[in-house]
């Protein structure tokens, strides 16, 4: 385990997170959109003027269905070109042959391949369809049905709101699901081209309220492209945000977990013990956090963690060293982060 590897790698996953945050806000931005304008047709609801509520919410939802996946599809193919520009950029300072100038040994990856990550789970016809259940006839018809049983504005909103809400969590949850999918995907892509010099790979999670059990367990395994007796093989590895595929490659939704490739060094053979000791450089990791974004930093410790350390310092900046305990190789948990804080606040330093 190299730590500055393991370290680039962590930074890279937090920002794939915090992209992943954006897309999912600005997917839901255009739901939101959506519902804003048939809540606009509603005020016409009335049984004198409400073919122009009907006809408001036609023109208003004709295109959304294209809009949301127009977006969602260009938010990916954006995260194909980061991830595979990212992804040379965690090894690069292990690969002596890079260093030397040969980084193009990472192939581009073919736009087939792109295209067949991007749409593999087949989310665009999953969104269309559960878009359609708010296609504009159905959405018209239970607008005049309302007008029709004298129903108020208020009542007429309130029987449609649950249809956007079902969207609006889709709408986030696939921009968000997909966009790590297609940022590991393709990073995954990058180092397999790397052949053997990645010889394993290490699962690691973020470990807070919100990681799955059985994802804080699996934490710090290793998987091996040539499994000895007792090793784990790539079969059992997962590939964030789907579990392996000997767990039939499922989705692990909202999964934050990542993968750091284990490169071979040149040098010396791989021993036991490089899968131990520290796993990150935390020099590396401040550095990093100095330059990071909020959302950036927040996707790093968890919004758990960090919503914590905001409340607790108040007007202060978290720091890394808030979070990160660099003896004992992982972050704090929130009793920790409390304890830390109240102590230093006790002997006077910070505020
Ligand atoms: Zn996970």
């Amino acid at each position: 385990m190299n730590p500055r590897t393991a370290a680039r790698q962590y930074a890279r996953q937090a920002s794939a997170l915090a992209r992943a945050e954006v897309f999912a806000d600005a997917a839901e931005t255009i739901v939101q959109q959506a519902w804003r304008a048939v809540l606009d047709a509603i005020a016409f609801a009335h049984p004198v003027v409400g073919h122009i509520a009907t006809a408001k919410v036609h023109n208003a939802l004709t295109d959304f269905p294209d809009q949301l996946i127009h977006f969602i599809t260009g938010a990916l193919f954006h995260t194909a070109d980061w991830s595979h520009a990212t992804a040379i950029g965690v090894v690069t300072a292990e690969l002596r042959a890079v260093q030397e100038g040969k980084a193009d040994m990472i192939p581009a990856p073919d736009p087939a391949l792109v295209r067949q990550i991007v749409y593999r789970s087949g989310w665009s016809e999953r969104l269309r369809a559960q878009t359609a259940l708010g296609h504009p006839s159905r959405i018209a018809e239970k607008i005049s049905r309302g007008i029709q049983a004298g129903k108020t504005h208020q009542e007429i909103a309130e029987d449609l709101l649950p249809i956007f809400d079902g969207i609006r969590s889709t709408a986030r949850r696939v921009a968000r699901d997909e966009t790590m999918h297609t940022a590991n995907a393709i990073q995954w892509q990058a180092w397999e081209s790397l052949g053997e010099l990645v010889y394993a790979y290490q699962v690691r999670a973020i470990l807070d309220g919100g990681t799955r059990p059985e994802h804080r367990k699996r934490d710090k395994a290793v998987f091996y492209k040539e499994p000895k007796a007792g090793q784990n093989g790539l079969d059992d590895c997962p590939h964030p945000p789907r579990e392996s595929e000997a767990d039939g490659s499922v989705w692990a939704y909202g999964c934050r977990c990542w993968l750091v490739p284990l490169v071979k060094d040149n040098r010396r053979q791989p021993k036991a013990a490089d899968v131990g000791g520290p796993s990150l450089d935390d020099r590396l990791m401040q550095a990093w956090w100095a330059d990071a974004d909020w959302r950036e930093r927040r996707a790093a410790v968890g919004a758990e963690r960090y919503g914590l350390v905001r409340r607790l310092k108040g007007r202060e900046r978290p720091q890394w060293s808030d979070f990160f305990d660099a003896g004992r190789d992982r972050l704090k948990t929130p009793g920790e982060i409390r304890a830390t804080l109240a102590s230093l606040a006790r002997a006077g330093i910070g505020s």
